[in-house]
This record gives structure tokens, sequence and C-alpha cells, in this order.
């Protein structure tokens, strides 16, 4: 990737450590009281976090999506559910930028997310389906040139405080399930009735409700392409990547406990017997990091390509790196615990470790790996395996072919 694209630069580096350090302060609470972290939300708007992606003639910063990815890690090392929150609102951002087009009412969105700050949330879950993205039973339904939609949304992450809402649906009345477009909801375009409420063992402060969601507005407000188009290329590849690297803040969050446990007993007369978890867990943080930078530097080459997205290889290597990455996020905190010991297990102290293992142990479940799996399962026997161990000879041996 070419550098300059990158905005990692130590502005951006400073802003995401001022919303970082705000989130880290609050964490505790926002757990203990599974409240909104409103401080850490205020603190990106007020440093213009949220509009980094959108593109610069309509008032952003045209980030990349490896700035996103970064800004997610430092925050979901300071607050699991401020990482997550902001790791959801940019995938939905990520949507409207690459797939508005010319499209007035989203370009005039996006405008308005890069002047106000204004913060997405997604409804993808509806009634008992689970994680299944890729069908919906709610239809955005026409009349009089206006349209109308009603939805039993299960869960959505901050409904209550977002200031637009982004759902899927099916076309229209008649379409299958499967042939669905995604719709933005602003303030004033919908209403939430409460049906579920959010009392979890992590990710307290996402504020995951469910809500009957009953709105209304214009035809404009459908995104020009399908789904199946926006998921593939976009929301599917961007959430895997902005979420682990969520997880992988929690992970270094952990680990960076373990080690500062470690350092103390060892001042104290020797590294202590668990001291070779921390070996492990510091190990395998390292294997996380390298497995999301891998997938996103081939995010980045792929994303001007839209063959090269919908392949089945990128398509299989960006839904395992979300099953990949939750295992192992979920492993080095766990061996970040082991290292600690009771001090790790207890909720109390400067060690403890529970609320990273609570937050991390989500990550299996928001889109549940096994669905991963056997939907993947049924075509990733077509994806050769690689003769080549580096993505160099991967890269020459596919010209070589294509020639
Ligand atoms: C922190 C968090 C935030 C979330 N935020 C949002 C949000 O903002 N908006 C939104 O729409 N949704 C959100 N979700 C919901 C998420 O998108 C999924 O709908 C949800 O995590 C799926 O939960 P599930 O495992 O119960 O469902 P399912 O995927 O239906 O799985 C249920 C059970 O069936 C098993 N299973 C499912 N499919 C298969 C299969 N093919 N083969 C074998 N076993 C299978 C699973 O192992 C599991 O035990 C969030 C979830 C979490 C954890």
């Amino acid at each position: 990737m070419n550098i300059q694209n990158r905005l990692v630069t130590t502005d951006l580096t400073r802003r995401a450590e001022l919303v970082a350090a705000i989130a880290a302060a609050a964490a505790d609470g926002v757990d203990r009281e599974t409240k909104f972290p409103a401080a850490a939300i205020a603190a990106a708007r007020a440093q213009r976090l949220l509009g980094i992606l959108v593109p610069t003639e309509l008032g952003g910063e045209e980030a990349s999506v490896s700035d996103v990815v970064d800004v997610c890690y430092a925050l979901g090392r300071a607050c699991a559910s401020t990482g997550m929150i902001y790791a959801m609102h940019q995938m939905m951002v990520a949507a409207l930028v690459r797939h508005a087009g010319a499209d007035p009412w989203h370009r005039r969105l996006l405008r308005r997310i890069a002047d106000e700050q204004l913060l997405l949330a997604s409804s993808t879950t509806e009634g008992q389906g689970g994680g299944d993205l890729r069908k919906s039973s709610c239809a955005v339904e026409r009349r009089d040139a206006r349209i109308t939609l009603e939805k039993s949304a299960t869960v959505i992450s901050y409904g209550a405080q977002a200031d637009v809402l982004v759902s899927t649906a099916r076309r229209s009345a008649d379409a299958p399930p499967t042939d669905q477009v995604l719709v933005a909801l602003a303030a004033g375009d919908y209403r939430l009735e409460p049906l579920v409420g959010w009392d979890t063992l992590g990710m307290r402060g996402t504020c995951s409700a469910g809500f009957m969601l009953k709105a209304e507005g214009e035809p404009g407000q459908v995104l020009p392409d399908a789904y199946h188009k926006v998921h593939t290329e976009t929301v599917m590849p961007v959430a895997h990547l902005a979420w682990s690297a969520v997880w992988a803040g929690i992970a270094a969050a952990a680990v960076e406990r373990a080690r500062l446990f470690v350092r103390k007993a060892a001042g104290k007369g020797g590294p202590p017997p668990g001291a070779q978890h921390f070996t492990r867990a510091s190990a395998t943080l390292t294997s996380l990091r390298w497995m999301i930078a891998s997938a996103l530097r081939r995010y980045e080459t792929a994303k001007s390509d839209p063959q090269e997205l919908e392949s089945l290889d990128f398509q299989t290597t960006m839904n395992l790196l979300k099953v990949n990455a939750s295992e192992t996020a979920i492993a080095a905190v766990m061996s970040a615990l082991q290292a600690c010991g009771l001090a790790g297990y207890r909720n109390d102290g400067e060690f403890t470790i529970g609320r990273h293992l609570r937050d991390v142990l989500s990550s299996s479940i928001m889109i549940n790996n096994d669905r991963i799996l056997s939907n993947v399962a049924t075509t990733s026997f077509l994806v050769d395996v690689p003769a080549f161990l580096t993505d160099q000879h991967r890269h020459d041996a596919k010209i070589a072919i294509e020639a």
C-alpha cells in the first residue's frame, strides 16, 4: 500500500490517543453500569474521528481502512465497547462512501457525517434469525413516492444513541429474502420501540438492545447498489478487519496487565511461576497483530478491483480472518489471565483481567463462528492450497498463470 494514502500521521495518532485516554478512564464504569461510553464518543466527535473516511470533497479526510483499523485497536485497548462502537460506525460509513456513487441523498448524508460528526448504527439481525446477514424478512414498501420499513430489530448496538440507522431489508414486499438492499435512516425518519434490553457478560457499553423499528422516508434513501455487492465488497471485509482490531486491542490491554504483573513479581525475587504464560500471551498477541496486518494489506491491494474483492479466495480469507482473530484474541486473553493467576481472576485490583475476558468472549458470537465456518465450508475446498509461502510468490504465480 502506498504510504502516502495513510493518515496515520502523528496527528491521527495523537487524536486517537486523546480519545483512548478518555475511554480508558471511563471503561470500568461503562462496563459496571452497562452505559453508553458517552464521554469517549463525545471526545471522538471533538477530535473529528467519526468522519475520517468521508472523501475530502465532502468535508472528510479520505482516510484509509488501515487508518480506521489503527484507531479501532487503540480504542479497543482502552475500552472494548468504545472500540466496537467506533468499528461498527465505520463499517457503515465505508459502505456509504463506496456504494453511494453520485446519489444526492447519500452524498448529503456523507457531508453531514463529516460536518456534524453523526454516529451511525446498523441493523442486520432480525427476529430470531441470528447472524444470517444475507437474508431479510422485513421489506422496503413503496407507497405514494414514499418508502416505509418495519423490522423486528432484535439487536441494534447504541440504537438509542445513534444519529443515523443503516438497515438491511428486502428490496420490496414481493422480493425473496436474499434480494436485499441497505437503507439509511436519519433522525426523524424512524421510531424505535423497545423489545429487549442488553444485560450481557461483556461488551456491555455497546448497549445493543432490541427494538421494533418503524421508519418512513424517500426512495433515495435506499443505497443504489444491491446489498449483495455492498456486503461482499465492503461490509464484510471492513467489519472483520475493524472488529479484529478491536479484539486485538482488548488482548493487548490484557497482555499489558500480565506484563506488569510479571515484572512486579520478578522485582520481588525472580520471575513468577506463571511467567511462561505471559510469554505465550505476548507471542499470541504478536500472531494476532500479524494476521490482521496481513489481511489488511490484502484488502488495501484488492479494494480497487471488484473482481478480486468478489473472488472466492479473498472472501474466504476475510471470513476466516474473523474466526481466527476471535479465537486468537480469546487465547491471548486466557494466557494473560493464567499469567496473573488469582490477581487476574479477581474483579478488583490492578491486574484484573475479568472485563477483558468477558468483552473478548463476544468475538466468537458476534456473527457466530460456527455460522461462518459452515458457510465457508461449502466453497473453501474450491480454493487451492497455496504453493508458496509469501504473497509475492503467490502474486507472481497468479500473473504467470494469467499470462
Ligand atoms: C457485541 C455485539 C454487538 C452486536 N451489535 C449488533 C448490531 O449493532 N446490529 C445487529 O444487527 N446485530 C448486532 N449483533 C448481533 C450479531 O450480528 C448476530 O446476530 C449475533 O451475534 C448472532 O448471535 P447467535 O450466535 O445467537 O445467532 P446465530 O448465528 O443464529 O447462532 C445461534 C446458534 O446456532 C449455531 N449456528 C448458527 N448457524 C450455524 C451453522 N450454520 N452451523 C452450525 N451451527 C450454527 C451457533 O453456534 C449458535 O450456537 C451484535 C452482537 C454482539 C455480540
